[in-house]
């Protein structure tokens, strides 16, 4: 096989050679065009004095290059069967290691010291779209060892990322990541750049993650209570959002009063408030 795998000849012929079937529930779309890839590899600004965590390598397309830019590379593929094929096609790179398992049980800290040194990771990855939410997420939540994610997720998921207040794609994602990272919207990826085609348009995006958050909150996990809370019903008040959250424990008169206080209409609803406004919501009702 002659050059990279990031194209439908190089690509088929492997998974031929190695009696490959995609796995739809993994969600597997092998990325072949090599023009976003680089636009990939060069957004995510990786150096030799970097180890970059990729999730999901599949067959090592994305891999190869990383084994390039990196000074080491830590893959976790989740599809045993892909194991023995990595093997193959990332034979000639000594910086690497695979783990097969779920990125989602993995302990990142645990990762980071016994691969880097105990320090942040650099996350590169084409998504399984399945389960983008959860492991972005996840990852900022819990403040894991991560200095920027560059992933390809579903473009209305990179849309709800970096959403603007009162526009239709805000909502509770677009806070947390608001919170916790600068987004930036590296490229729109059509669907004929993969094999198999996803059923949905593609985007790649970057997350650097803030040293300190841009808002301050007496506690954040409050915060984004009542975050949850206004958007779990869309069409209803935040007034009404926060009254019947399971979640929290507060009457329709205490937040009309805390609005009252801010000068805000006491039927506004959760998409049109910014983040600094949840942020004196949530410390005004403690
Ligand atoms: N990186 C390859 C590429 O760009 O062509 C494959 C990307 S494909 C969209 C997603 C990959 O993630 C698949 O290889 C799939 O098996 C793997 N995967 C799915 N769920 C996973 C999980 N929970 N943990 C780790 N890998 C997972």
């Amino acid at each position: 096989m002659e050059g990279y795998l990031v194209n439908p000849k190089n690509t088929i012929e492997i998974l031929k050679k190695h009696n490959i079937r995609f796995q739809k529930r993994f969600g597997q779309n092998f990325l072949v065009d090599e023009h976003v890839m680089k636009k990939i590899i060069s957004a995510a600004q990786i150096t030799r004095d970097d180890c970059v965590l990729e999730i999901g390598p599949g067959i090592g397309t994305m891999t190869q290059f990383l084994c390039e830019a990196a000074g080491k590379v830590l893959a976790v593929e989740i599809d045993r069967t892909l194991i023995p094929v990595l093997e193959h096609t990332l034979s000639e790179y000594e910086n690497v290691t695979v783990i097969c398992g779920d990125i989602l049980k993995q302990d990142i800290n645990e990762l980071s010291v016994r691969y880097n040194c105990g320090k942040p990771f650099k996350v590169v990855a084409n998504l399984p779209y399945y389960i983008t939410t959860p492991i972005i997420m996840g990852f900022l939540e819990k403040d894991a060892p991560v200095e920027s994610i560059t992933v390809m997720v579903q473009k209305e998921v990179a849309e709800r990322m970096q959403a603007e207040p009162g526009s239709k794609a805000y909502g509770a994602l677009s806070l947390a990541v608001a919170y916790y990272a600068e987004a930036y919207l590296v490229a729109n990826v059509p669907k004929n750049c993969f094999i198999p085609r996803p059923n949905v348009a593609s985007a790649v995006i970057r997350l650097k993650k803030y040293k300190e958050p841009p808002v301050k909150v007496k506690d954040k996990k409050h915060m984004f209570s009542i975050i949850r809370a206004s958007f779990s019903q869309r069409r209803k008040t935040l007034c009404n959002g926060i009254k019947n959250s399971a979640e929290l424990n507060y009457k329709r008169e205490d937040v009309e009063a805390v609005l009252e206080k801010m000068g805000i209409d006491s039927d506004v609803r959760g998409e049109t408030l910014t983040l600094t406004q949840f942020a004196q919501i949530s410390d005004m009702l403690m």
